[in-house]
């Protein structure tokens, strides 16, 4: 699943190749899209130029030089394939963008579970983010405000991206972990030394990411993971076994030995 160092990588590579380009098609090929980005709304995009690609978590904005947007959201399994305009569509394509340097764009998905929309000038088109997760302004009390209101255990609240934005399973399990909390713990009454702990542990995990992050197109993992998807593997910290569990339909991993739900 692709999180924040993910869709960093994938948005500098669509930046890399299609920032001061124009665009000359833009559609959406299945009805999933379509219904998102019918052809009179893609047709608003034809004949701008694209001044800046941005990432905001797990968002990326496309911006034309008439200050209109298009928003994208890879989910699950959503990627670019950059390639030139001849080609036919590259496989699972759910909309492509072709731009007058012969460069198509592909968004890929082959859950189809991505999502495309246009947005005029004037419009945000973003939802409510809380800061990046990787932001170094982050404090702890600014943190613990944050979670004081919230319900429930600290691992379901992280991926709730106001709160954080740019945090999925993967690395807010990789976060815990680094920090020594459980999963299940209450993210109300975490306190502030505790979530320092947090949050130096979340920048460590989003750096190593970014070194991991080609894995996403490649497979090649070059920091490997401690505890997500390594169920019965043992704790590199502690020697414990890797358990996992289900929260809110979603694995979670954890070591049984150095991430213990104090009570
Ligand atoms: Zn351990």
């Amino acid at each position: 699943m692709p999180e924040l160092p993910e869709v960093e990588e994938a948005a500098g590579r669509l930046r890399r190749a299609a920032v001061g380009h124009r665009v000359l098609a833009l559609r959406a090929l299945h009805p999933s899209q379509r219904k998102q980005l019918p052809p009179r709304r893609a047709r608003r995009a034809v004949g701008r130029r694209i001044v800046a690609v941005e990432r905001r978590g797990k968002y990326q904005t496309i911006r034309f030089d008439d200050d209109s947007t298009l928003l994208v959201h890879f989910r699950m399994d959503g990627d670019w394939h950059i390639g030139p305009c001849g080609d036919p569509p590259a496989r699972f394509a759910r909309a492509v963008l072709d731009l007058d340097n012969d460069t198509r764009l592909s968004l890929v998905d082959a859950r189809a579970l991505c999502t495309i929309t246009w947005h005029e000038r004037g419009v945000d088109p973003l939802p409510a983010l809380g800061p990046e997760a990787d932001d170094p302004a982050i404090t702890a009390t600014a943190l613990r405000n944050a979670l004081a209101a919230r319900r429930g255990p600290i691992k379901a609240v992280l991926l709730d991206q106001r709160v954080l934005a740019g945090l999925g399973n993967i690395y807010a399990a990789e976060s815990l972990w680094r920090a020594s909390i459980h999963p299940a713990a209450s993210a109300a009454t975490l306190r502030e030394p505790t979530l320092q702990r947090l949050i130096t542990a979340i920048r460590a995990s989003l750096a190593d990411g970014v070194r991991n992050a080609a894995r996403y197109r490649t497979g090649v993992r070059v920091a490997p993971l401690k505890v997500y998807d390594r169920e019965g593997e043992p704790c590199t910290r502690c020697g414990a076994t890797i358990r996992r569990i289900t929260q809110a339909g979603r694995s979670t991993y954890y070591c049984a030995g150095c991430q213990r739900l104090k009570r």
